[in-house]
Parts: structure tokens; C-alpha cells; sequence
């Protein structure tokens, strides 16, 4: 199926978001957000129109169909102050604020992308923060507080589809959206990320367990992977997963720190790739999924890189020109993909079997 060229997208997006903000320096800061808009701003400059939903809270309700009701009044308790959940992850005074604004803005993508009509756009973009992929159902962790993607995920179910799928990027396993989903088949989770590398968790062994076995797919890679290595795992494992589930929804956990120029971490991809997989993501919502695909930021912590990965996914998000990728793939990451594909294979047929 030839991939048409979109001239539109839903944006996520509230200033709000600038207000979490740490006392002292912290990575993950609101000048990557500032960086993020940039990347979107050369779109614009040629051609795309960004249709910015209005922005909202998540309700009481909305998140408690991710978050356990402890960690949620332990948030509430903490709302306004500065606190810290552990060495990483801060809040100030209007963290809470930006988190529930955030949460809702990726709640309202997914709910635009599922609602989409003719003539509204079938792809989207959620720049906020804080980011949300590490928070789990009972514990925020790791920059994150509430899960922004599970939450977005969580709303397309409640608004009626069957199988969504979340593609995993950022360059750190998505633990957090891994537990929320753990025992759910409803929900592909497919995680690509460094390893050995914070959280530590992500091996290919976890697959999920019950009616979810299978539905969870991890693909550690050795540091230094580079386009071309992240182009194989993507035809290896994540392809053919996507194939074999069929989404009615792709949701993208769009960090950047698999940059080759991040400082938290030791990947080597650049803006051919980011766009390389955005394409693919791209024609596989095509496919399968009316075109249904949302990004959702969450890591990335070199600003330059982000600018230019943000636009370098877009184009490939919207079916614009992409370059090729091509080059050679050594022989520590082929194994890696090739033991992830087996796994996540395996754990496939198990899990199906298990659900008849
Ligand atoms: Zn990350």
C-alpha cells in the first residue's frame, strides 16, 4: 500500500509543561521541550499544520485506569511542594500541575486519533513533559510521574478499540508502561532499548504473563547500535510483531536519547533512523491501522538532537521523503536481534495458546 503524504497533525501541547522545573541542574529540564518545538517549527515551515487540541487535565478517573490509588494520593499529597520520589525524579510546586495537564494531552490524542473522521489528520504528536514511560502503576520513577502513554493507551480502549500497540524507542526500557500492561493482552508493548543501562530491567525473557504472555516484547541491544541496527530489530522483531497483532492504534514512546550525540547513553543513532522507523511505524499504521499513529515524547536530553530528530520522525510520521538506511550490522547486535526475535516468537505462540 503506497503511503500518502499528510499535511496535518493533532499537537499535544500546553506551556504549563515549562513549569516543571527542578532547583538545580537536572537533565530533564524544560529547554528540551523548547528544543521539541523547534523540530516542529521546521515542519511547519514546510507545509504541515499542527491542530492543537484543547488542553486538559486527566480526570481521577482517567488515571486511575493506570496508577495505583496509593501512588496517586501519595502524588496529591505531594502536589505544590518541592519532593523528590527517589535520586532522579523531582517535583516542584507545579509539577503536578503539568503532570495531570500532560497526561491528559496524551489521553486526548489518542482519543482525537480514535475519533479521526475523513478529512481529519490520522497522525499526531504529544510534545509534553514530564516524561512517563518509567512511571509503573504504583511507583513514579526515573524523570516520570504518571505514564502518559498508558494512559493515552488506556483511552483508546475505553473509547472502543480492541488492540492498541506501543513502540518504545526512548533509548531506556519503558518499565513502567511493561507493568502497567503486563497481564493485558489488549495492549503490544515493544521496547527497544541499551542494555546493559538504567532500569535494568527489559530482557528478552519478560514477555508478560496470563492472557498478556507474548503481548510484551524486548529488544536489548548492546551499546553503540546504530541506524542500520535499529533497522534490523524493527524487520526482525518489531514488524512482524505488528503483523502478527494487528493494532487498531500505534503509539510511539518518542524519546531521543539513542542519539549518538545524548549524554545519558552510548547509542549511535542519528535523524536517518529516527525517520527510518517513523516511516515504517507509518506504513504499518496504514496498513493496519487506518493510519492511526501518535508520538508521544519521553527522553532525549541533547537539545540539538532533539530538535532534529523531533523533525526528522515527523517527516517520516507523515510519509514525507525519507533517506534510505543502510550499512553494516556487526556481529554482537545481529545476535542481540536474533535472540530477541526468538524470544518474542516463542513467548507469541505460548501466549496464543494459553488464551484458547
Ligand atoms: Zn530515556
Amino acid at each position: 500500500m503506497p503511503t500518502s503524504r499528510s499535511s496535518a497533525l493533532h499537537l499535544a501541547f500546553d506551556p504549563l509543561f515549562y513549569e516543571h522545573r527542578s532547583r538545580g541542574h537536572h537533565p530533564e529540564r524544560p529547554e528540551r521541550l523548547e528544543a521539541a518545538r523547534r523540530g516542529l517549527a521546521r515542519c511547519e515551515a514546510a507545509g504541515l499544520t499542527a491542530a492543537l487540541l484543547p488542553p486538559r487535565d486527566a480526570t481521577p478517573a482517567e488515571l486511575a485506569r493506570a496508577h495505583h490509588p496509593a501512588y496517586l494520593a501519595e502524588l496529591d499529597r505531594l502536589d505544590g511542594h518541592f519532593a523528590a520520589l527517589d535520586a532522579d525524579t523531582y517535583l516542584a510546586p507545579r509539577s503536578m500541575a503539568a503532570a495531570r495537564r500532560a497526561a491528559g494531552g496524551a489521553i486526548a490524542l489518542a482519543e482525537a486519533l480514535v475519533a479521526a473522521g475523513e478529512g481529519s489528520p490520522r497522525q499526531g504528536l504529544a510534545l509534553l513533559r514530564p516524561p512517563g514511560h518509567h512511571a509503573t502503576r504504583d511507583q513514579g520513577m526515573g524523570f516520570c510521574l504518571l505514564n502518559n502513554i498508558a494512559l493515552a493507551a488506556h483511552a483508546a480502549l475505553a473509547a472502543g478499540l480492541s488492540r492498541v500497540a506501543i513502540v518504545d524507542w526512548d533509548v531506556h526500557h519503558g518499565n513502567g508502561t511493561q507493568d502497567i500492561f503486563w497481564t493485558d493482552d489488549r495492549v503490544l508493548f515493544v521496547s527497544l532499548h541499551e542494555s546493559p543501562l538504567y532500569p535494568g530491567t527489559g530482557a528478552v525473557q519478560e514477555a508478560g504473563e496470563g492472557r498478556g504472555l507474548g503481548r510484551t516484547i524486548n529488544v536489548p541491544l548492546p551499546a553503540s547500535a546504530t541506524d542500520p541496527v535499529y533497522r534490523l530489530a524493527f524487520e526482525e522483531v518489531v514488524l512482524p510483531a505488528l503483523r502478527r497483532y494487528r493494532p487498531e492504534l500505534v503509539l510511539v514512546s518518542a524519546g531521543f536519547d539513542a542519539h549518538a550525540r545524548d549524554p545519558l547513553a552510548s547509542m549511535q543513532v542519528t535523524e536517518p533512523g529516527y525517520a527510518w522507523m517513523a516511516r515504517a511505524l507509518r506504513e504499518a499504521a496504514d496498513e493496519m491501522a487506518g493510519g492511526r499513529l501518535g508520538l508521544v515524547l519521553e527522553g532525549g536530553y541533547d537539545l540539538p538532537a532533539i530538535e532534529a530528530s523531533v523533525e526528522a520522525s515527523l517527516h517520516g510520521a507523515l510519509g514525507w521523503p525519507v533517506a534510505e538506511v543502510t550499512g553494516e550490522v556487526g556481529d554482537r547486535h545481529r545476535e542481540a536481534v536474533a535472540v530477541a526475535r526468538h524470544a518474542a516468537e516463542a513467548a507469541w505462540a505460548e501466549g496464543a495458546a494459553a488464551r484458547d
